[in-house]
């Protein structure tokens, strides 16, 4: 039996009708563009977020995390409200309101995805739970459908205006592959990202410091976005070139101006790591990553002093490129490096972040891995 299924019958005194699991992400390169029908390049964890689900007949949702010490937080399932409800049971009642099932159930979560580390938990634990739903309530809903379901949910529901990106490489990621994503569209390529025959590593630093996405920046900077594409009287960033914006430059106000140029300075580097990445031109593809961190911290504005430190410090020491990754204001950072490097890095980074008495910060190493999927 599955370890989850165990504690599920323990707690619920039943056993659970299915058991899904969906990863986290690294986004290599096309950083808060996903609200802005750019292209976007990451790719699927190996860490998972797994949940167990089973119909109950007591019209209610009972939901409890190993992450959260096991404890059920109750609600009526006919009464789903957004915004209602203890803040970390929004993420998989979203989902279920977002679907449209009005049955009772109970659900166990349990991640491996850090929460709050730029990793993407929140689309993990969304996409474990819409599979799962999928396959329980036989709905036929294709990938796509619930990516935009499970965004729904974050959306509405958490109350958090995220992009379709997290989702969607939650959903469709394969092994060995980043994702190449047209949020416009969600149509995908897969790009090769084998790195580890070339003697490379994607290095994944955590800084340690916590986000809270759903309060603040993350919104702020996205209206920023949406008021450049009403000032320009424009359809989308998507449409209006890095010449032509620059040249718009007066009919902003300098914090839109600057914002919006990352979103389209941003979309063109997507495309063009892609380009590096097929023609074997790691280095190149690095220094693309690079400059992606530069037009965050610089033009949008959401890195934070450890994020700064963690990028230079691997730059300094070797790394092909990095960035910071995520809603930003902490998280992590990634960082192309050389597998043989890799402790001189990780060390280096340690040590620097002591000496400015940051938390000390976590490493993993992050291999393409695989989608969404019902484990039983
Ligand atoms: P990120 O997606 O970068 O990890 P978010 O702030 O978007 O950060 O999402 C993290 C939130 O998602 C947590 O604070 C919690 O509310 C919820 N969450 C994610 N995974 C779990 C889990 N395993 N158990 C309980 N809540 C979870
Ligand atoms: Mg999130």
């Amino acid at each position: 039996m599955h370890p989850l299924a165990n504690k599920f019958q323990e707690l619920f005194a039943s056993a659970p009708d299915i058991i899904a699991s969906a990863p986290g992400r690294v986004n290599l390169i096309g950083e808060h563009v996903d609200f802005l029908d750019g292209f976007v390049l990451p790719f699927a964890l190996s860490d998972v977020t797994t949940v167990a689900i089973a119909k109950n007949s007591i019209g209610k949702i009972r939901t409890s995390s190993v992450q959260r010490k096991g404890a059920i937080s109750i609600v009526d399932c006919a009464a789903l409200t957004p915004k209602s409800g203890e803040a970390w049971t929004r993420y998989p009642i979203g989902v279920i309101w977002s679907l449209g099932i009005d049955s009772g159930l109970d659900i166990l979560i349990d991640g491996q995805v850090p929460l709050g580390a730029g990793l993407s938990s929140s689309a993990a634990l969304e996409c474990a739970v819409a599979t799962a739903l999928n396959e329980l309530f036989d709905l036929g809903l294709s990938l796509s459908d619930l990516a935009r379901a499970a965004q729904r949910a974050e959306n509405i529901y958490v109350g958090m205006p995220c992009g379709i990106m997290d989702q969607s490489v939650s959903l469709m990621a394969t092994e060995g592959n980043a994702l190449l994503l047209d949020t416009k569209d969600l149509s995908i390529e897969q790009i090769p990202f084998d790195i580890a025959p070339l003697g490379l590593e994607l290095l994944v630093i955590d800084t340690q410091v916590h986000h809270a996405l759903v309060d603040g920046g993350y919104a702020e900077r996205r209206a920023s976005c949406e008021k450049a594409i009403a000032d320009l009287n424009i359809n989308s960033l998507r449409d209006i070139s890095v010449a032509d914006f620059v040249a718009r430059k007066s009919e902003l106000d300098e914090k839109t101006y600057l914002r919006a140029f990352h979103g389209i300075t941003e979309m063109k580097r997507v495309l063009d790591a892609v380009t590096l990445l097929k023609a074997g031109d790691f280095v190149g593809f690095g220094e693309i990553v690079t400059a992606a961190h530069i037009s965050l911290r610089d033009n949008y504005t959401v890195s934070c002093p450890e994020l700064n430190l963690a990028v230079d410090t691997a730059l300094k020491f070797g790394a092909l490129g990095s960035r910071m990754i995520g809603g930003g204001f902490g998280g992590s950072a990634i960082a192309l490096i050389k597998a043989k490097d890799s402790d001189l890095i990780k060390s280096e980074v340690k040590s620097a972040f002591m000496k400015e008495r940051f938390k000390s910060p976590r490493f993993f190493s992050a291999l393409p891995s695989a989608g969404a999927r019902i484990i039983d």
